[in-house]
């Protein structure tokens, strides 16, 4: 077989225009959503707030859902509403965006990495369970790529232990694990609207649960701690009276943002139906091609598809991921790597945290590469993608 010049040589590239790995789409109607909120009385605090917060619970099946200024922030209320104090263990995967370990680190706890199930990339049950000590306060699970993870299995752990279990579902809005969605199956459960995610409100996130002591500490968290409800408060029967009863944060999401995120929840299943197609036709592309897996597909769930990751077979590659990387960058194509290992990072190594801590996490992590995935992706771009991934593995593969 002829071996195509790459782009990175001097050769034609597979796109002239580049191919980003995610991208928000926003239309006329987002537009006109923000500019009517900031034509009201309310630029935060308003309606749009609960409104957002309303259509959110509905989709995803959740008693109640709070909003939050970011995932992240949504996460460190849900450490605290889990009563997460200093040196409190909580077991969490090192495959995720730093935020999900540091929310831990906020609260003052100590993070513990299990290792990831080297087929789905998700966090172990038994890696999990290995590690539960007295000091074991609560795990946070990210349902990575939009595959969920082993919610009954981590269930299972939180209840025999009685620990809160949180899930980082950043990637997961509309995933579906046994015929639910995710949502209500933790105690807890985080959405991000960052941009790339499913859908967006610029910054901004929230926390879903059916708990009502979660919820009343969760909003409390967000507002200073602040506490106005009458029937809870030291003194009573002073109108203007309100006390801040725990150290909370001003962690609000704007109704600016809002507003954007209630037109955009409308159009939830037809962003996810168009990530299951691409993911598919991207399955189908790279079937039969042996120098890569794609993404393992479990039974019984629904992927989100909020990534693509592909794991490239290095053996029959005569270069390692960097090359592999460079060369399809120079091809116009946004591969990305999702993710370095959480404690990799210079903060967590000085933490203590030692390389060789989760093996199949750090092997992945040399193996993997994102492949673009957005809605407004078109069938030309996600062929683009296959064909300069093809051109890239075979151009470096081993030849007898
Ligand atoms: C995006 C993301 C977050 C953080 O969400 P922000 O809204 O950006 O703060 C946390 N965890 C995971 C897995 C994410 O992908």
């Amino acid at each position: 077989m002829d071996r195509k010049r790459l782009a990175i040589d001097g050769g034609t590239p597979i796109r002239k225009s580049y191919l980003p790995y995610g991208k928000q789409d926003l239309d006329q109607s987002d537009v006109a959503a923000v500019v009517q909120v900031l034509q009201s009385d309310y630029l935060t605090t308003g309606p749009m707030i609960d409104t957002f917060e309303k259509s959110i619970a509905a989709y995803v099946g959740s008693r109640y859902a709070i909003a939050f200024s970011s995932g992240t922030a949504a996460l460190h209320a849900a450490c605290f509403a889990a009563g997460i104090k200093e040196n409190d263990q909580v077991i969490t995967t090192p495959i995720t965006f730093a935020a999900t370990a540091n929310a831990i680190k906020y609260q003052g706890g100590e993070v513990v990495f299990a290792d990831i199930d080297a087929k789905t990339y998700n966090i172990s049950a038994e890696a999990i369970e290995a590690l539960i000590t007295d000091q074991t306060k609560a795990i946070i699970s990210v349902d990575f790529s939009g595959q969920p993870v082993d919610y009954k299995k981590i269930r299972e752990i939180a209840n025999r232990y009685q620990i809160p279990f949180i899930s980082d579902a950043a990637h997961g809005l509309g995933a579906v694990y046994e015929g639910e969605k995710i949502g209500s199956l933790a105690d807890m459960t985080m959405f991000s609207f960052h941009p790339v995610k499913h859908i967006t409100t610029g910054e901004g996130g929230v926390i879903t649960t059916n708990n009502e002591q979660y919820f009343q500490k969760l909003k409390n968290f967000r507002n200073h701690g602040i506490v106005r409800d009458q029937e809870k408060l030291h003194k009573k029967n002073q109108p203007w009276y309100y006390e801040m009863q725990s150290l909370g944060f001003n962690y609000r999401m704007s109704d600016i943002h809002a507003a954007l995120g209630v037109n955009q929840a409308k159009k939830i299943d037809g962003y996810l139906n168009k990530r299951i197609a691409i993911a598919q036709k991207y399955t189908e592309g790279f079937r039969d091609f042996e120098l890569l897996t794609p993404p393992f597909q479990l039974e019984g769930v629904e992927s989100s598809w909020h990534l693509y990751v592909i794991r490239l077979h290095l053996e029959k590659l005569t270069v390692r991921r960097k090359e592999i990387y460079q060369a399809l960058q120079k091809e116009n194509i946004g591969v990305n790597v999702h993710y370095i290992p959480v404690y990799f990072h210079p903060y967590y190594q000085a933490l203590g945290y030692k390389k060789g801590l989760c093996p199949h996490a750090e092997q992945l992590y040399e193996e993997m590469l994102t492949l673009p995935l957005f809605p407004k992706m078109t069938s030309q771009d996600v062929s683009d993608v296959i064909m300069a991934v093809k051109k890239v593995l075979q151009y470096y593969e081993v030849r007898a």
